[in-house]
């Protein structure tokens, strides 16, 4: 009998169960796919937002704003790659710059003190690659970008590490609660526990309909992207932001953490039953290019590596909600967690820790826990000394499966085995980023796919890109099927 449940294996999902770890709980974090970080956490902008945006008064005011300053604490507990760029809504007009003052105003109301309106001029220098028509700028300091899926990653494994166990490929279908315990369903599997929290993503409504009359819905809002290659890494040096309208941040600029650029997203909403549709349209690109125009002109499409498009889970009732029902005690939803979830991810977690305290009573700590993740090598990273020194140590340091990125085989190695480890190409490519380069894996996936398959133990039949059904070979050439 588990403790506590946490369903999902999202960025909020991990963040909870890093953060429950900390006090002897017996914790289990339940994920229907073959990996954690398979859902809106893999395609996002990336953005830690400064915070300025949210109503003051919204839980997504309170929780960006108390995330963004725990991300440098949390990022360097956990080896996480998060960099303080800071960013730019930039003005074209005089209207803009009324919402640009607007957005500081409300940045202030939220306890944001280091926002600056910027001239014409102050924005040129900074970002001489920026359209000519720019008359201004809010300026956030404390914005910053990091990898979404590796923090999401890097959290599942901290928790592990304490004590919290992981539970790949069990689809929660029902759930039942019988004398205070919820017995929670999969196809195959029963397991038991004393509290549910659920962090199911664009899917939360339904778990939480599998236990009560849900009292919100959540619609899925599509966000398509470009990733251009990193010949093009010095285009921008901040997030560029367009100005905000209704539905949403608007299409932005800005480097990632590996030093490609992201161009996107758009803001598509698609019906109650399509939570699964993360396909690109041609429409939906063509949006992005004419609205990244307006803000440069100096974007070469063939550098364009791959696109993508996420998610956002959109609740009925327009804000975060995260709170024991009131309807089934217990059961604590954290749902709706659309942007910005993954900036206010530590500060969710943070209070749901307070929710489980309310309602279980004084959580005795757990004296073991460690909040720092071992540090993953990064060989092109290395200069020729450090090389050689762990290519003798260690000879698959010495084999370069990725040639685009420059990933050896210990690396692959290593995030295979971790706690949390990768068990796909694509979750190997989020962890330690093999086929993430130009050629998005033509060179290195079958390598990978070997690697894994030796690894594992498994067949090579048995190893898929992505989500179960997604394996790539189905046995060797001129052999009868
Ligand atoms: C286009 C776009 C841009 C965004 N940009 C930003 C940004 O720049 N900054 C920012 O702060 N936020 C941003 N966000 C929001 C951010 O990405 C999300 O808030 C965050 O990733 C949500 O994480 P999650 O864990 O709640 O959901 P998810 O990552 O979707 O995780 C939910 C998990 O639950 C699992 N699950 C579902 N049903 C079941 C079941 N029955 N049984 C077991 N498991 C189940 C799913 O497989 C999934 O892994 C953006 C979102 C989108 C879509």
């Amino acid at each position: 009998m588990y403790d506590i449940a946490i369903v999902g294996g999202g960025v909020i999902g991990c963040s909870i169960a890093r953060e429950l770890s900390r006090y002897n709980l017996n914790t289990v974090l339940i994920e229907k796919n073959n990996d954690i970080a398979t859902g809106t956490t893999k395609a996002n902008s990336a953005v830690v937002h400064a915070g300025y945006d949210a109503p003051a008064g919204s839980l997504k005011g309170k929780f960006n704003v108390r995330g963004n300053e725990m991300f440098s604490q949390v990022c360097n507990e956990l080896n996480v790659p998060f960099n303080r760029i800071g960013s730019y809504v930039i003005a074209n007009d005089e209207e803009d710059m009324k919402t640009i003052k607007d957005l500081y105003d409300n940045g202030v109301k939220l306890g944001i003190n280091d926002m600056e309106i910027i001239d014409a001029n102050e924005v040129r220098k900074n970002e001489p690659n920026l359209n000519k028509n720019v008359v201004g700028a809010l300026y956030a300091p404390s914005a910053g970008i990091v990898e979404s899926w590796e923090l999401a990653i890097a959290n599942a494994e901290n928790a592990m590490d304490n004590g919290a166990e992981l539970k790949l490929n069990f689809e929660v279908k029902n759930i039942i609660k019988n004398d205070g315990v919820f017995k929670i369903n999969s196809e195959n599997e029963v397991i038991e526990s004393k509290m549910i929290i659920n962090a199911a993503g664009v899917y939360a409504d339904k778990i939480y309909n599998m236990v009560a009359d849900s009292h919100f819905e959540i619609h899925p809002r599509k966000g398509q992207y470009f990733l251009l290659d990193k010949v093009e890494k010095d285009l921008v040096n901040h997030v560029i932001f367009q100005c905000p309208t209704k539905m949403g941040k608007g299409v932005l600029v800005a480097p990632t953490v590996d030093e490609n650029i992201i161009l996107g997203p758009t803001s598509e909403d698609l019906g109650i039953d399509e939570k699964e549709n993360v396909a690109t349209t041609f429409e939906g690109l063509g949006f992005i290019k004419e609205k990244v125009a307006i803000t440069t002109d100096k974007i070469n499409y063939r550098n364009v590596i791959t696109s993508f498009a996420g998610l956002r889970a959109e609740p009925s009732t327009g804000d975060f909600i995260i709170e024991e029902s009131d309807q089934v005690e217990k059961f604590i939803n954290v749902a709706g967690i659309k942007s910005p979830g993954l900036s206010s991810a530590p500060a969710i977690a943070e209070y749901v820790v307070e929710l489980v305290e309310n309602s279980f009573g004084n959580l005795e700590k757990n004296l073991s826990f460690n909040p720092i993740r071992r540090k993953r090598i990064k060989f092109n990273e290395l200069n020729d000394e450090e090389k050689a020194k762990l290519i003798k140590k260690d000879p698959q340091y010495g084999n370069i499966v990725c040639r685009c990125e420059t990933i050896t085989e210990a690396e692959i190695v290593d995030a295979i085995h971790r706690n949390a480890g990768g068990q796909t190409i694509n979750g190997i490519k989020r962890r330690c980023r093999p086929g993430a380069g130009r050629c998005q894996g033509g060179f290195c996936g079958p390598k990978v796919l070997e690697i894994l398959a030796r690894e594992l133990n498994v067949k090579p039949e048995k190893i898929a890109l992505e989500n179960i059904g997604s394996e790539i070979l189905i046995g060797r050439t001129k052999e009868k099927i």
